[in-house]
């Protein structure tokens, strides 16, 4: 998840964080600031002083460890774009991060978020464009833990029968899930994106099935649930029932990551 002090469009401060993830319960936060650089909208900024980050981030493991809050673990989601490669190995390399989000918020030239061109691509063309885009982020780098919302080309699709499915890029799937296995990377469930299904009203609300049994008959067992909580109300959003519903189809495990190793989460059985 993402606060106000180093992510420009979180507003929870690291207080507000611990403190909501404490009443919850959570016993594991990752916290994953946005790193987009070279980003199309000049109007906003992306980075963030890493020096600062790797400053400040021991006193706010302090602080929740004396308020009793959970672990913080300190990430970065860093945004993908085909010429940032040497850039990204650099950032990753800056910090002792325990955790490295992969992400792709750039299509085509623009913020998915602000794309007019976006929901004008037919649905099965789209999510086979952006699928192949993750599957080559995937491949050309290895820093990286976790590919973070892999269904993100969707967020902003108004359209209620709209959302990522196996059937719509199958090759361009067993592609990326390839890579992934070969790599011991995980492929993150992002509860904002089930979140965002049910505002839209959507007929397909939880991640197509299809695409986590492929994962796992190809050999995939890391998966992480995330959040992407920008603000300290959505902290563990529809954990309970993302992780039945993994459950039920056949996930047995959740990992978070500590030092860049995956850790099995003892807390994903809880919420059975
Ligand atoms: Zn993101």
């Amino acid at each position: 998840m993402h606060t106000a002090v180093f992510s420009s469009d979180a507003s929870q401060t690291p207080e507000e964080l611990i403190k909501s993830a404490k009443a919850l319960g959570i016993k594991h936060v990752s916290v994953t600031e946005h790193f987009d650089m070279d980003y199309p909208h000049k109007d906003e900024c992306f980075v963030f002083d890493l020096e600062e980050y790797g400053k400040v981030f021991p006193s706010w493991r302090s602080l929740s460890e004396k308020v009793g809050g959970p672990e913080l673990n300190m990430g970065i989601e860093i945004g993908w774009q085909p010429h940032l490669n040497d850039r990204i190995i650099g950032t990753v390399n800056a910090l002792p991060f325990d955790t490295v989000l992969l992400s792709a918020h750039v299509f085509r030239g623009s913020e998915i978020f602000y794309s007019t061109e976006c929901p004008l691509i037919p649905r099965k063309e789209r999510n086979k464009e952006y699928i192949s885009l993750l599957a080559r982020m995937a491949r050309e780098l290895d820093c990286y833990d976790i590919i973070a919302h892999y269904d993100y080309i969707n967020r902003y699709i108004e359209d209620k029968d709209s959302a990522v499915f196996y059937k719509d890029c199958p090759e361009e799937f067993d592609e990326l899930f390839d890579v992934l296995i070969k790599k011991d990377k995980a492929l993150e469930i992002n509860t904002s994106s089930i979140d965002k299904q049910i505002v839209k009203g959507s007929s397909y609300i939880m991640p197509d099935p299809d695409i986590i049994r492929r994962y796992i008959s190809m050999g995939g067992k890391l998966i992480t649930i995330g959040s992407d909580a920008h603000k300290s109300d959505r902290i563990g959003l529809h954990f309970e029932k993302t992780a039945k519903y993994l459950k039920s189809l056949g996930v047995s495990e959740v990992f978070y990551y500590k030092n860049r190793q995956p850790v099995s989460d003892p807390e994903f059985s809880d919420y059975f």
